[in-house]
């Protein structure tokens, strides 16, 4: 298929989902994100050779919640390497994203990084591995690899998050107490609010990911991650990326993808593009329904799974 087909593809899929626009329920026990327009809908592309197109709200800033967790990992094993494995698993845990359960069952080792758990200790590494500024060499890397200087925390969400935090809160206490957290809890939970409330756009976050479709290459040409680094981070998206709905995004995309409960979901074709899909109301696993409905028809009418 021609590059040039692929602003047609968007206009098709957005055309097929729009029924879907607006279905599910607006995540609200972060009382910031209950704000957003359940109307909204993007989708965006962002090709290996540096193309972007985009469909509807694809240039409008959203909360990207755990998307950023992608990022995090990507900075923590590039600068720190495989050690990080041996404080988080990479297993789907078939459990809610912030649930509790299983993390006492495993002595304080949570089962893979997407999971709260999981991203709290990723971001416990990133702080001993920066000096102490997880959020801001997060930001940085955003900002340079998908062009927008303009990205930015977003200080309500942020706020919002640590005000009702509790089970962020519990979760890093818990791990602490295995010995699981190196820096202080309260140090933890500020860079990991902040790493969520990122606003940024289905462009930005298509653009920002890129990296992970060219095998670890940086949009400017220096490498970031190994060949196989890049397959690590794909592979753990693809099985533990989308919550526990991990296998129904498989069966129904079969690609790696990361969604956030800002409605949006991001994900890779490797060596082809990536693509940001966003869409507030979510199903009741926390993924966005027009985002899943959107890359369900992205792949069942290019035929571009991995499989
Ligand atoms: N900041 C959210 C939380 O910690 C992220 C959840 C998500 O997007 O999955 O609850």
């Amino acid at each position: 298929m021609e590059t040039a087909d692929y602003q047609r593809i968007l206009e098709d899929v957005a055309h097929e989902v729009a029924g879907t626009v607006g279905r599910g329920r607006v995540a609200d026990y972060i009382p910031a994100l209950a704000a957003v327009d359940p109307e909204s809908f993007g989708i965006a592309l962002a090709d290996v050779d540096g193309g972007v197109y985009g469909v509807g709200q694809w240039q409008q800033p959203f909360s990207v919640q755990s998307i950023s967790k992608t990022f995090t990992l990507a900075l923590a094993l590039a600068r720190g390497g495989e050690s990080l494995w041996k404080r988080v698993g990479r297993e789907p845990s078939g459990n809610p994203f912030n649930s509790l359960l299983q993390l006492e069952l495993e002595n304080g080792i949570p089962r893979n990084p997407f999971i709260n758990a999981g991203a709290l200790v990723v971001t416990d590494e990133l702080l001993s591995l920066t000096g102490g500024d997880a959020s801001g060499v997060l930001l940085d890397f955003l900002r340079e690899e998908s062009g927008n200087d303009t990205v930015d925390f977003d200080r309500v969400v942020a706020a919002s998050e640590a005000d009702h935090g509790h089970r962020n809160a519990a979760l890093s206490h818990f791990m602490a107490g295995y010995g699981n957290l190196v820096n202080p809890v309260e140090t933890v939970l500020e860079h990991y609010f902040r790493q969520c409330s990122v606003a940024m756009s289905c462009q930005d976050l298509a653009l920002a990911a890129t990296f992970l479709a060219r095998h670890g290459v940086r949009r400017d040409g220096g490498r970031f991650l190994t060949r196989s680094g890049a397959k690590q981070i794909n592979a753990v998206m693809l099985t533990c990326g989308t919550y526990d709905a991990a296998g129904e995004f498989a069966y129904r995309v079969g690609l790696p993808g990361k969604s956030g409960v800002g409605g949006g979901i991001l994900v890779v074709i490797p060596q082809r593009c990536t693509l940001c899909v966003w869409g507030p109301g979510l199903d009741e696993r926390g993924n966005s329904v027009v985002g899943m409905a959107a890359m369900d028809s992205f792949t069942t009418i290019t035929g571009w799974s991995i499989f």
